[in-house]
């Protein structure tokens, strides 16, 4: 049994000041006032800052953090675009065993931690040995991953993704034959050693999905979507290259945001990861369906991907979230600030949303916790883990903001030194050697 004394907690109503948190052994909140709690708590500990809940990082490819920043060097008169990065990230993919991924993948997922992301959604399709044959365990790799997050601390949902073809129609290319399953069926069996390889570890929880509908062909996208479970999230690319829609027109008659709402009974379960490129009526049917849409402003951004039209899919009441997919970077505070002024610099006005910061954090909180197959609207809810993130509340800057601007001045002022720590149920996973002595070995593996 501990307790925390916290200088402020941000809710769902606003802060908390002070915030007692008490948690349970398996990490529970038991406990949540500005009160002091008459009941005993073995373990107190006051902490001089301010608590978010932990963010979501609602899509990620871990080998892909092996190259992040050595794709940035151009050839004089080539044209370096998204689809010369995916070469280079092809040679990366092949040259992965799974004991590499697991070493990519732990300290990546550290320095998730270290930026405030507790829980990370692995959008994982390097399945096969580096031959293309599949691993006597189907789901070696995925292994690797939750091995990796285990090791980290931090909270994983393994999607394991369908990936069949090259591009729309033809045959996967030879550096593509990792990624391989040939059928649903085949497809299926993987999903079911996944499923074995999720229960090595308590924090870890199974999603399932198509890489995209240039990956899959149509009817097996429909058959992997209406055969697959019905109570996990289900995950796929879309719409992210003009190529790709150019593409997906050519072979399927409209673009791939179009097919998904004709085609599938799109609703709250699924995550359409990008979707850079919408139309009106895509944009209408999108947020109206209920679908959540993964935003990756770094990933986006890097690649030269476009901007997504927020502003106006938040209008129309979208659900969307956010991912850090190639790693090029990991503050979720960065890629809000990305998501927010790209929709500044276009409309030449401040006011993307009217409520500092707080609508960026929700999104990406509720629906961020979808994308895990997690239910859960409340920030802090008494019977659920205490997974948080602690800003430093000696900061100057936080402190001539007071509670009216505190959000904001986390939000469009922070970087990881301004952060404490990272608590993953109820523990300290991260936690800065400058104010935790105690901690600095833990701390410089960071
Ligand atoms: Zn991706």
């Amino acid at each position: 049994m501990k307790l925390f004394q916290f200088s402020a907690l941000f809710t769902e109503e606003g802060w908390i000041s002070p915030a007692y948190v008490g948690i349970n052994t398996s990490g529970e909140i038991t406990y949540l006032d500005q009160v002091q709690p008459s009941e005993l708590f073995p373990d107190f500990e006051k902490i001089d800052g301010y608590v978010l809940p932990g963010f979501q990082n609602a899509h990620s490819h871990a080998f892909q953090y092996g190259m992040a920043g050595m794709a940035e060097t151009h050839m004089p008169g080539t044209d370096d675009d998204f689809w010369s990065w995916r070469e280079a990230m092809y040679r990366c993919a092949l040259s992965f065993s799974p004991d590499d991924m697991k070493k990519v993948a732990v300290q990546l997922y550290q320095h998730m931690l270290r930026n405030g992301y507790t829980e990370v959604a692995e959008f994982h399709y390097l399945h096969h040995d580096k031959d293309g044959k599949p691993y006597a365990n189907l789901a070696e790799t995925g292994t690797a991953l939750i091995e990796a997050a285990a090791e980290a601390g931090i909270k994983i949902t393994l999607v394991p993704v369908f990936y069949q073809r090259g591009n729309f129609g033809t045959e996967f290319y030879p550096q593509q034959r990792r990624f391989i399953s040939a059928t649903p069926d085949d497809y299926f069996n993987l999903l079911e050693s996944s499923k074995k390889a999720v229960d090595y570890y308590e924090n870890a929880r199974l999603g399932f999905g198509v890489h995209s509908l240039r990956a899959v062909d149509a009817v097996d996208i429909i058959a992997t979507a209406t055969k697959g479970p019905t109570d996990l999230p289900f995950h796929i690319h879309a719409a992210e290259q003009l190529k790709e829609l150019e593409d997906c027109r050519n072979h399927l008659g409209t673009t791939p945001v179009d097919w998904l709402l004709n085609n599938l009974d799109l609703n709250e379960r699924f995550h359409l990861i990008h979707c850079t490129h919408l139309s009106d009526k895509e944009l209408e049917g999108l947020a109206r369906s209920k679908a959540n849409v993964v935003l990756c402003p770094g990933t986006e951004g890097n690649l030269g991907d476009g901007i997504f039209r927020l502003k106006e899919y938040h209008e129309a009441g979208g659900n969307w979230s956010i991912g850090t997919d190639s790693h090029i970077s990991l503050n979720p505070l960065e890629d809000f600030r990305w998501m927010d002024y790209a929709q500044r610099l276009m409309s030449h006005k401040r006011n993307t949303f009217a409520d500092g910061g707080k609508t960026l954090l929700h999104q990406a909180l509720v629906n961020g916790r979808k994308a895990m197959g997690v239910d859960n609207k409340s920030y802090f809810k008494i019977g659920s883990a205490f997974d948080a993130v602690v800003y430093n509340a000696k900061n100057l800057l936080y402190r001539q903001a007071g509670p009216d601007h505190l959000l904001p001045a986390i939000i469009y002022n922070s970087d990881s030194t301004n952060i404490l720590g990272t608590i993953v149920a109820g523990e300290w996973i991260f936690r800065d050697a400058e104010y935790c002595p105690s901690c600095k070995q833990a701390s410089l593996n960071y």
